[in-house]
C-alpha cells in the first residue's frame, strides 16, 4: 500500500488524533524555520535574540533583532498544509493541534483547538501589571522609536506573549500533555523534534505519521514517514480521505 493511502486509513480509523507542528509547516507561507540552510540560524542566533535574558538586560538588541522575527510574522497567511489540518478538524478527524509555532497561522486557518506551547504573537503584555495589548500596539510604539515599549497604564515594559528561551512553559503545554494521554495517533508536521521539552511528546502516543523534509530522531518509531513538503503531502492525504469516506 502506498504511504498516502496508509496515512489516510490511519487517520480515518484512529480513535483520537492530534497534530504536532513546527516551523516547517509555515515555510511555505514564507516564514523561515530555524534550522534549515535558509533558516534564521544562518543569519543570527534566535536562541539569544529571542531570550528572556536579552529582553531584560539588552532591550535595544531584543527590539532590533528578536522583534524583527515576530514583526515579520504579522501579515503572513496560512498555506495548503494549515488549511488541510483545519479541514480535518472540521470533519471530526482531528481533535486539535499542538504547535511550537508562534505565527498564529493555525488559528487564522480556522482550527478551533490549538495549544500554542511556545506562545503566540497576536498579543503582548505588560511585565509589571499584566495588561494585555494587541501586537499592533507594540509594533507602533517600536516603529515610533519607543524602545523598550512601555505600558500606557503603569509604565512597565511590554513584552510579546511568546515563550522565550529562559521562560517557563505555559499552561497550554500542561493541557496538551493531558490531551495526549488517550490520543492514539499523532501527525507530526515540520518539526526537527530537537527542541525540548516538546520533543518528548511523541513518546506519549502509540501511532505516528511524520511529515518532515529532513529526518528526525523519531523516524524509526513512526508508522509512516514522508520526507517531503508538508502542504503537498497533507493535501494528498486529505484528497485520499475524501475518496475513502
Ligand atoms: P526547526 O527549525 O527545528 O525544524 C523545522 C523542520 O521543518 C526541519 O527539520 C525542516 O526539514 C522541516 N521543513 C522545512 N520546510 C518544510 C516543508 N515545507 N515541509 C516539511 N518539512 C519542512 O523547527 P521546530 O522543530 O519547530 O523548532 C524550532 C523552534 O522555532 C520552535 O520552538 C518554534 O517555536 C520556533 N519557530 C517558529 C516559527 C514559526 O512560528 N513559524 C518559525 C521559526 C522558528
Ligand atoms: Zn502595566
Amino acid at each position: 500500500m502506498d504511504n498516502i493511502k496508509k496515512a489516510a486509513e490511519m487517520i480515518v480509523n484512529s480513535t483520537k488524533t492530534f497534530a504536532l507542528t513546527g516551523a516547517g509547516i509555515s515555510t511555505e507561507s514564507g516564514i523561515p524555520d530555524f534550522r534549515s540552510d535558509t533558516g534564521y540560524y544562518s543569519k543570527m542566533d534566535p536562541m539569544e535574540a529571542l531570550s528572556r535574558d536579552v529582553l531584560i538586560n539588552d532591550p535595544k538588541r531584543f527590539y532590533s533583532e528578536g522583534f524583527v522575527i515576530l514583526r515579520d510574522l504579522y501579515d503572513k497567511k496560512p498555506n495548503k498544509g494549515h488549511l488541510a489540518l483545519a479541514k480535518l478538524e472540521e470533519m471530526n478527524l482531528l481533535s486539535g493541534i499542538i504547535t511550537q509555532n508562534i505565527d498564529n497561522l493555525h488559528v487564522k486557518a480556522g482550527n478551533k483547538t490549538v495549544y500554542e506551547v511556545h506562545g503566540e504573537s497576536r498579543n503582548v503584555h505588560c511585565m509589571d501589571c499584566g495588561t494585555q495589548y494587541d501586537f499592533s500596539v507594540m509594533k507602533q510604539k517600536v516603529e515610533a522609536g519607543e524602545i523598550p515599549p512601555k505600558c500606557d497604564r503603569c509604565g512597565g515594559i511590554l513584552r510579546p506573549n511568546v515563550v522565550m528561551f529562559g521562560d517557563m512553559m505555559p499552561e497550554d503545554f500542561v493541557i496538551a500533555q493531558s490531551e495526549l494521554r488517550d490520543t492514539e495517533l499523532m501527525i507530526i508536521v515540520g518539526s526537527s523534534l530537537t527542541v525540548s521539552p516538546v520533543n518528548f511528546l511523541p513518546n506519549l502516543v502509540d501511532k505516528m505519521i511524520i511529515i518532515n523534509q529532513s529526518s528526525t530522531p523519531f523516524d524509526r518509531k513512526a508508522d509512516v514517514v514522508f520526507h517531503e513538503g508538508a502542504g503537498e503531502v497533507l493535501g494528498k492525504i486529505l484528497d485520499e480521505i475524501n475518496r475513502l469516506l
